[in-house]
């Protein structure tokens, strides 16, 4: 694959680019699932590289921001999950996944395969795929990399990220197709009326039946001290609106450490 093709597809502009069967892998790891409805089920985690968003406070940094990566083909990738015979979960997770049309027919294969599979997506993007749970954080008007959030401090994702962030469409056939959570990143008290906001309207342009309980507050945070600050005010949060609240297990568990 030429280079310039190579950044199309970890910027998530994917039309035309052909990927030859791979996906660009940031890493693949067995640990615990630390966050929403599956917290604490052991897990394979398949972590794709590039997102086409570009939330300033990304834990991912580096699949996003300054992707990194191998290309892995599909046999490679299964045999690997295969490897950890403990786990019958896997996480497709990124990044955001469902920008790579590759990850579609590695999926087919992990569920042929009898394995549960959840996939982290920012919810911008639908698939026609094997998904057994949907595992949907859409990002608030609060995760822009305005000029002094930038990490690359030249402002030039704030307007394609604002612009995309949300879709409520791709949100809509989300969660009419798959089993869902909505995971929601929280920095403050100011979220809230935006995650209201957008329930209320997703509620409004879908069938689907969105229980509060499908809602879930995350407090934002890749290590223990960050988690500290803002884990007793999204809890509260949380029981005040009647929405749920998710850990960040491996954080509480490892703190940063990479693979977990
Ligand atoms: S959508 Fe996810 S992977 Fe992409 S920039 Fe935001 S936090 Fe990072």
């Amino acid at each position: 694959m030429p280079v310039n093709a190579d950044t199309d597809v970890v910027d998530g502009d994917v039309d035309n680019v052909e990927t030859d069967g791979s996906l660009p892998i940031n890493e693949l790891f067995y640990s615990l699932q630390g966050e929403g409805k599956l917290a604490g089920v052991p897990s394979v985690f398949i972590r794709t590289s590039g997102c086409n968003l570009r939330c300033w406070f990304c834990d991912s940094y580096h699949t996003s921001w300054e992707p990194t990566h191998a290309w892995l083909d599909l046999d490679t990738i299964v045999d690997e999950v295969k490897d950890h015979d403990e786990a019958d979960h896997v996480v497709v997770t990124g990044g955001e996944p469902l920008i790579h049309d590759e990850t579609v027919r590695l999926l087919d294969r992990l569920s042929t395969a009898g394995y549960h599979t959840t996939v982290e997506t920012n919810g911008t993007i639908y698939r026609d795929a094997s998904i057994d749970l949907a595992s949907i954080s859409p990002k608030l008007a609060s995760s822009t990399p305005l000029p002094e959030k930038d990490p690359k401090e030249d402002g030039q994702w704030a307007d394609r990220h604002e612009n995309q962030r949300i879709d409520i469409d791709a949100l809509s056939h989300l969660v009419e197709d798959y089993g869902f959570q909505l995971k929601f990143v929280t920095m403050d008290q100011d979220d809230v009326s935006d995650i209201n906001q957008l329930v209320d309207r997703l509620r409004a342009s879908t069938d689907a039946v969105i229980r509060d309980s499908d809602v879930l507050l995350m407090p934002e945070g890749a290590t223990r001290e960050r988690l500290n600050e803002r884990r007793e005010l999204t809890a509260e949060m949380a029981l005040k609106h009647g929405y749920q609240y998710t850990p960040r297990l491996h954080v509480d568990l490892w703190n940063d450490a990479p693979e977990t």
